[in-house]
């Protein structure tokens, strides 16, 4: 049975205010946001902890959504003390000791001109198990990456720190041509050549014990846990450099390589292309703040507690 398949039998999904059945949580087919992509979403990490389950930076996340909205001229239409009572709400109807929670607010059903026009803004969250994204065995020893032949979307075309859905037919281009080749993810250079993001990661390179990172102007999404790695990453002495472009062919130079996010959290890469990265496994400094991130998220440390929101 798929982790959606047994949801559906007890689990509630919240929908425009309400908790309804998993089953019944649809959505018409003549959605503008189904047909433009006219949707935003954000992707957020509840961790079973030594404390209970907590919520990872839900307040952050909460900024973006209402941020990725703007451009698109969204009335979310639902406060974030409704939004977080949603999410609390939605992971103890279901049980849920950890969790990947999935927020999405766009446009719904009433007309189909590109223009949304009177069309309603449906806002939903939902949350399931979901373990590591790129596999436990990832995260201990590594994935392969492949820079895509894709380019990522200029930040002059679409606004790319909104987290739209409609921008995410770039990620699956980007992830299954590198699949298809054999890798686990892809790497996605910006319009400029220079190095962007992941699908859905935040690129990091180790350098000489210097860590770096592309700064927001090359047209990547502001990660949360991109901060959260530069934030453990300063406190334990690194000098972190990120407001710079780095080029295609430092990511071959450099010492380690690691992506960040909510759903891949801190996973080391050990090959690009047909490069071996360091010595071709993590990294000592990848390694170093994988942990502090997991010693982090599980609550083992006391450090940062207002990043939690317990349920
Ligand atoms: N870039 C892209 C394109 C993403 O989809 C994600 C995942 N939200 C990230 C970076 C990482 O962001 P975060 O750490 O906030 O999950």
């Amino acid at each position: 049975m798929t982790v959606f398949e047994e949801m559906a039998e007890n689990g509630v999904i919240w929908q425009n205010g309400e908790f309804i059945d998993w089953a019944d949580a649809t959505t018409h087919v003549l959605t503008h946001g189904l047909h433009y992509g006219t949707g935003i979403f954000e992707g957020v990490r509840a961790y079973d902890t030594e404390r209970g389950t907590a919520i990872f930076r839900w307040e952050e996340h909460l900024d973006r959504f209402y941020q990725s909205a703007k451009p698109y001229d969204m009335e979310i239409g639902h406060s974030r003390e409704e939004l977080t009572e949603a999410t609390l709400g939605t992971l103890r109807r279901n049980d849920l000791e950890s969790a990947y929670i999935r927020p999405i607010a766009y446009y719904g059903y009433h007309s189909l001109g590109v223009s949304p026009g009177d069309c309603p803004t449906d806002v939903v969250v939902a949350a399931w198990p979901w373990g590591a994204y790129l596999g436990e065995e990832a995260l201990e020893n590594g994935i392969k990456v492949k820079v895509s032949s894709w380019r990522k979307h200029a930040s002059s075309q679409v606004p790319t720190n909104a987290k739209t859905t409609g921008l995410y037919v770039n990620s699956l281009l980007a992830g299954e041509e590198a699949r298809r080749n054999g890798f686990a993810e892809a790497i996605v250079l910006n319009k400029e050549g220079n190095v962007a993001e992941g699908p859905g990661e935040n690129v990091f390179l180790v350098r000489d014990g210097e860590i770096f990172t592309p700064g927001l102007s090359e047209s990547i999404l502001d990660g949360i846990t991109r901060n959260t790695v530069i934030a453990l990453a300063e406190e334990r002495g690194y000098e972190v450099h990120d407001d710079v472009s780095i080029s295609r062919g430092e990511l071959n130079t450099a010492d380690e390589l690691f992506f960040s996010g909510s759903a891949a959290e801190v996973t080391p890469i050990r090959q690009v292309d047909n490069v071996t990265i360091g010595n071709g496994s993590r990294g000592p400094v990848t390694e170093e703040l994988q942990g502090a991130f997991f010693d982090l998220v599980e609550r083992r440390t006391d450090e940062h507690d207002d990043w939690f929101t317990y349920v």
